[in-house]
């Protein structure tokens, strides 16, 4: 029987599909890895199945315990899902932004969804990640603590480092990919280094997070509010290795938005806003890259998430992504 025992068996093992847009044709050939292949749609399913399989492997968390972690999205439906399937209960803090499509969808696996109010500070004791850390403190909850989790790191290690290097057949040259935790590129490219210490890792940063500055020079600076959901911080996180980065690419909301839905309607390929900003540096990079070069991406998830933002043109006109409306 080639059919699998439960959905976690599916988690990982992502296909890779070649990338053309915005690629010189004469230029270097470039793939994505798709992640939105997962079960429940994102990079995600990785970490949580990971973090929370080994905590039960080595006692630390039994059926029937409590798991909580903070996330506006992909981490919340991801942890859900993994933790029914292992007897888990699990609750999710989400900042009351955070559209109802994606808290019903974390609801839909059981989860309890706690919202929390929109708050300037990480550190605000009423915002979604501190209320975490203060019931997992206050009810002996397992913390998954995405952003500062080194099995966070780990996961990707052990699956989408290994899974590119051999379906590039140890080829690839430039590794391109988002930074939200970190978790996802310090993982993959520390393993890709491991393995031919010449390829270069470029992490995808949004305009208005802090990281491209921690990385580039070490310093702290406020970010400021954005749209694109799932990279890019507000806080330094131990789940991003900055001495892995041999560049940080810089990527505004528009020019995400814009090249994942140039993406969809020319490649058939429907990434969420994170996948156009991956992308959009993908084509930086293979403008100044030899033409024998080999570049993967990580599209982290699906347009199908995205339908009431970048992919609606009414909410892309009325935050000036795309030009408005003639007046008829
Ligand atoms: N894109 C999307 C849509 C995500 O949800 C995430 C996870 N935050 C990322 C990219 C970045 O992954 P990581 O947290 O591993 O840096």
């Amino acid at each position: 029987m080639k059919a699998h025992e439960s959905i976690l068996e599916l988690i990982g093992r992502t296909p890779m599909v070649r990338l053309r847009t915005g690629i010189p044709e004469s230029g270097p050939t470039a793939y994505v890895k798709l992640e939105f292949y997962n079960p429940t749609g994102s990079l995600k399913d990785r970490i949580t199945y990971y973090i929370l399989k080994k905590a039960m492997d080595e006692g630390r968390l039994r059926p029937g315990d409590t798991v909580i972690d903070n996330t506006s999205g992909n981490t919340g439906s991801a942890l859900a899902m993994v933790a029914s399937v292992l007897g888990l209960k699990s609750i999710v803090t989400t900042p009351e932004q955070t559209s109802h499509e994606k808290i019903d969808l974390i609801k839909s696996y059981g989860a309890e969804v706690i919202i929390t109010p929109e708050v300037e500070d990480h550190d605000d004791p009423e915002g979604f990640f501190m209320v975490a850390r203060r019931l997992a403190a206050e009810k002996g909850y397992f913390d998954m603590n995405q952003y500062h989790n080194q099995d966070n790191v780990e996961a990707h290690y052990l699956t989408t480092g290994p899974e590119i290097w051999e379906d590039t057949e140890g080829k690839i040259t430039h590794f391109v990919c988002g930074i939200g935790t970190g978790g996802n590129f310090s993982g993959a490219a520390r393993y890709l280094k491991e393995h031919n210490k010449d390829i270069k890792c470029i992490a995808v940063d949004p305009e208005g997070s802090i990281f491209a500055e921690y990385i580039k020079h070490n310093r702290e600076v406020k970010g400021y509010a954005y749209k694109v959901e799932g990279i890019g911080s507000d806080v330094v996180t131990q789940a991003l290795h900055p001495h892995l980065v041999d560049e940080v690419i810089t990527v505004s909301d528009k020019d995400s938005f814009n090249r994942a839905r140039l993406i969809a309607r020319t490649e058939g390929i429907s990434g969420g806003g994170s996948s156009g900003a991956v992308a959009f540096a993908m084509e930086q990079v293979a403008r100044k890259a030899d033409s024998g070069a080999l570049l993967v991406g990580i599209f982290a998830d699906a347009g199908i998430r995205y339908l009431s933002k970048c992919y609606n043109d009414n909410w892309m006109r009325q935050h000036g992504y795309l030009p408005q409306m003639e007046a008829k």
